[in-house]
């Protein structure tokens, strides 16, 4: 149900903005792994670009393909919401929630999705269509591209689950 998961969002963003957005941002481990990860993903984003997966994903998007349906945003932890937001203030974007289309995923924004590091489930989705659009060396080169992007994101996810999460697991139920 998209309503559910608007108002664990919004609760979660809410959290955020009043307890844990000051203790992240002091965290210097934090800082640090933002950086990286940011130039990380930057280089996963260049793959697809230059193999011409975004713009294959775009096309199929417009011909009216449902590829990014409601219940998907429950593929992304409250770590990695966090995660986001942070780089959202990092890189002056903002993470917009789908509050209108209840058949589409609450990530999706007009054009594609809003977050800046995408759940781990849409980050190894490749259709049977686009497998065969990209072929072999194509797939493992946006693979290898996005390897920094899984292994930094994994370690900077789990140290805020455990140092920032877990503490407060009453508080972000
Ligand atoms: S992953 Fe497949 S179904 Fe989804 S937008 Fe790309 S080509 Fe279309
Ligand atoms: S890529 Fe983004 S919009 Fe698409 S299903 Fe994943 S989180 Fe949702």
């Amino acid at each position: 149900m998209l309503d559910d998961s608007i108002k664990y969002f919004k609760n979660l963003e809410e959290l955020y903005r009043n307890f844990f957005r000051k203790k992240l941002k002091e965290d210097i481990f934090i800082r640090e792994k933002l950086d990286s990860l940011l130039q990380a993903i930057n280089n996963s984003r260049k793959a697809f670009i230059e193999t011409g997966s975004f713009e294959f994903c775009a096309k199929c998007a417009r011909a009216g393909e449902k590829c990014c349906q409601a219940g998907l945003e429950w593929k992304l932890n409250r770590s990695e919401f966090f995660i986001n937001l942070l780089l959202a203030e990092k890189t002056g974007f903002s993470i917009k929630l789908n509050l209108e289309r209840p058949d589409d995923c609450l990530f999706l924004g007009e054009k594609g999705c809003s977050l800046i590091l995408t759940p781990l489930f849409c980050r190894n989705f490749f259709c049977d269509k686009l497998s065969k659009f990209l072929g072999h060396k194509k797939l493992i080169k946006i693979q290898h591209a996005m390897e920094d992007e899984a292994i930094i994101s994994f370690q900077l996810a789990d140290y805020i689950n455990k140092k920032y999460i877990i503490p407060y697991l009453s508080m972000v139920r």
